[in-house]
């Protein structure tokens, strides 16, 4: 049996069938995974007792002929900075490296309850910061369409994993663009759903409003019926919402009178590769055959939300991080002195772009700054907000990049700057809390690497989004493309 590029729909059914069991699929993807491990290194930990534990609770329910939940069989893999209990949570970092998860993330509790096979954990920028899982204190990721690129950031590992085909969805985490960057550079399904809609409990916090948990795929089928396994509202996070939609429930609908917006001054600048432009101009070329009314919007505060999130983000990391202190859990470099115990310890288990954040955040918030610096980004929020309210007044969606450019090579970027910039067109939503997807489209003629686009909805209009990009699926049929990727591993 062949499982290496099957989806949800044909593990659930081929187990109904008994064309193979659960505990099958879990031989098969591990012997997978640590065939490919040593190229791609998409995992920091797997856990295959958790796995083999989920296949015989799925089998049990064939052979006691009880209906499998929608995503039995599949193999999911989680970001690192999810907690799993029976996993390590290392979030990338040494100051974790030790750390046993002591309950499960809710997002992934939701995952196995919806028939997940949990398979392991993905490598990460530490912490989630960083746009090409360099950062991690357990080495990179490699892209798996050309080993000497990366593969985005910070969720690299997952986008990696999902592209060569080692697991069937990852979850990821984006707070800037960390879903939708790695998605662009490893030619994945990537969607950061609008805020709320996936719960954030027991995901180890960065900046707590802007993070959302989102999944990577092979195709928009697959991301609508996992944004449905983790659409529940949590009581354990307060901004989860109540929503009841069926996010597969408009995949196969027209896009007929569709508004779709698109912003010229994005893409009519300098320091956007010619395949990612050429790749934006051919969807909406295709938006158009497809019944589409393309309109021109603007967003004119867009611009500075580059510089309004490189404020907000390590603000809120700053607060956050402060909980690895060195004397309840973590990295620990025991000293009779607290104060030079903490320091110490900090100083040696994180790395230094953690360390730049936290300094940052530190700064920015500090008395006689936070008033030109933080409250005037909080200001700049509202009005990248009020932007994208007054877009969606004209439109259903707006289509743009994801990235500027293609996957770059590991080492080529060691600017902390230039490496932000990776991050000019997703942060935006983030801040907005709006929903934005990467669909993957095709083989870009320069690079010879994956390009796509950028769908992004108002808030709770996700389903929106998923139909759009269902539509340009069926045109573009990129998932023909991983065959030749899948072969090398
Ligand atoms: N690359 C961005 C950053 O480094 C986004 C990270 C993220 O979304 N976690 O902040």
């Amino acid at each position: 049996m062949e499982f290496k590029n099957m989806c949800t729909r044909k593990i659930r059914q081929g187990l109904i069938d008994k064309d193979f069991s659960a505990k099958e699929i879990v031989d098969y993807s591990l012997e997978r995974i640590n065939n490919s491990e040593e190229k791609i290194h998409s995992f920091i930990e797997l856990s295959p007792d958790l796995a083999y534990k989920k296949a015989a609770e799925l089998d049990d329910f064939v052979a006691k002929g009880e209906k499998l939940p929608p995503l039995a069989g599949s193999i999911f893999a989680f970001k690192d900075n999810m907690n799993l209990i029976g996993t390590h949570t290392t979030c990338g970092s040494k100051m974790l490296e030790n750390y046993d998860s002591t309950f499960t993330a809710s997002c992934v509790k939701h995952s196995i309850e919806a028939g997940a096979i949990p398979i392991g954990k993905n490598n990460m920028d530490e912490f989630a910061f960083g746009s090409s899982c360099e950062t991690s204190a357990f080495g990179p990721t490699y892209n798996p369409w050309d080993l000497e690129r990366v593969p985005g950031g910070s969720s690299g590992g997952g986008a990696a994993a999902v592209a060569s085909g080692q697991v069937t969805v990852a979850l990821g985490s984006d707070t800037g663009g960390s879903i939708r960057q790695p998605g662009s550079f490893c030619g994945v399904v990537a969607m950061k759903p609008t805020y709320g809609i996936v719960s954030r409990y027991g995901v180890v916090a960065f900046g707590s409003s802007l993070d959302q948990v989102g999944p990577f795929t092979r195709n928009v089928y697959d991301c609508a019926l996992t944004l449905n396994a983790l659409s529940i509202q949590d009581p354990q996070d307060c901004t989860s919402h109540p929503l009841d939609v069926d996010y597969t429930a408009n995949l196969d609908k027209d896009l007929k009178g569709k508004k779709i917006g698109v912003i010229p001054d994005f893409v009519e600048t300098d320091g956007i590769a010619p395949d990612i432009k050429a790749a934006y101009k051919d969807a909406i070329a295709k938006l158009k055959d497809l019944g589409c009314e393309i309109i021109d919007v603007s967003l004119d505060h867009a611009k500075d939300a580059i510089n309004a999130y490189y404020i907000l983000g390590p603000c809120e990391a700053f607060s956050n991080l402060s909980r690895f202190d060195a004397v309840r859990y973590g990295f620990n470099l025991p000293n009779s002195n607290l104060d030079s115990q903490t320091s110490n310890s900090r100083g040696t288990g994180f790395g230094n772009e953690v360390k730049r954040r936290i300094i940052l955040g530190a700064y920015l918030l500090s008395s006689g700054i936070y008033d030109k610096y933080y409250y005037r980004a909080q200001q700049v929020r509202s009005l990248i907000t009020q932007d994208y309210t007054q877009a969606f007044e004209k439109v259903d969606a707006l289509v743009m990049p994801t990235t500027p450019n293609t996957a770059f090579k590991l080492g080529e970027v060691s600017d902390p700057n230039t490496m932000y910039l990776s991050d000019i067109f997703t942060v935006s939503l983030n801040i907005a809390g709006n929903c934005g997807l990467h669909l993957p489209t095709q083989i870009g003629q320069n690079s010879n690497l994956p390009v796509g686009i950028q769908i992004v909805g108002p808030a709770f209009k996700d389903e929106n989004i998923l139909q759009i990009a269902s539509n340009l699926e069926k045109e573009y049929k990129f998932y023909e493309n991983y065959e030749r990727i899948t072969r090398n591993f």
